[in-house]
């Protein structure tokens, strides 16, 4: 019988992008578990205690990092994703670095009724190339495409930046989950090649 908790690859992933472009939205942060990695606990501990005293936070989630996780099967292979959301980012940088680290894949989200969120991508790429290795495989998304009505950034315009910045680009709804999982499978496929 399959074991459902048995993996061939662990793949840490990471979401970034403006705030309320949809990264905590189901189904890319859905099942969220809090990690358990004794090292990580701690850290996160530490820093709620931080962020407790200092902002007098009370909810975990707004510590900064959430997980999600998701297996999909590539080349008979369990590959398992380990979804990194964070809740003010820019806020806490005292987590950037955690955030970053080991991370192989990023996701990154704009919505594609405010350009704004689109115009903002150059900056989250050049934080990527701060923070993040220099072999993360990244996607740009383009969310929220069921508001078709609203859209204000072009799907030429979008893919055209992604080609020049050497990433792939998908649009997605988290609204009607399209190609969510797609997107999910785009960038793991990716890195599993890369890795394996
Ligand atoms: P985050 O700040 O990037 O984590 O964004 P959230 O996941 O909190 O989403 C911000 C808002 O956008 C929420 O009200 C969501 O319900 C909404 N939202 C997220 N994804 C979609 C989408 O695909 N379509 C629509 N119409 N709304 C979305
Ligand atoms: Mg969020």
């Amino acid at each position: 019988m399959a074991d459902s908790n048995h993996f061939d690859y662990l793949f840490k992933i990471i979401l970034t992008g403006d705030t309320q472009v949809g990264k905590s939205s189901k189904p890319y942060a859905s099942d969220v578990v809090w990690y358990d990695d004794t090292k990580l606990t701690r850290t996160v501990t530490v820093l709620s205690r931080f962020i407790r005293n200092e902002f007098n936070v009370e909810s975990r989630s707004t510590i900064g990092v959430e997980f999600a996780t998701r297996t999909i099967t590539i080349d008979d292979k369990r590959v398992k994703a380990q979804v990194w959301d964070t809740a003010g980012q820019a806020r806490y940088r005292a987590i950037t670095a955690a955030y970053y680290r080991g991370a192989v894949g990023a996701l990154l989200l704009y919505d594609v009724t405010k350009p704004s969120t689109f115009a903002s991508v150059k900056k989250w790429v050049e934080e990527l190339r701060e923070h993040a290795s220099p072999h993360i495989v990244t996607l740009l998304v383009g969310n929220k495409t069921d508001l078709e009505s609203l859209r204000s950034v072009t799907t030429e315009e979008a893919a055209a930046f992604a080609a020049e910045n050497g990433m792939e680009f998908i649009e997605t709804s988290a609204l009607n989950t399209s190609n969510v999982e797609s997107a999910f499978e785009s960038v793991l496929t990716n890195i599993y090649h890369i890795q394996s």
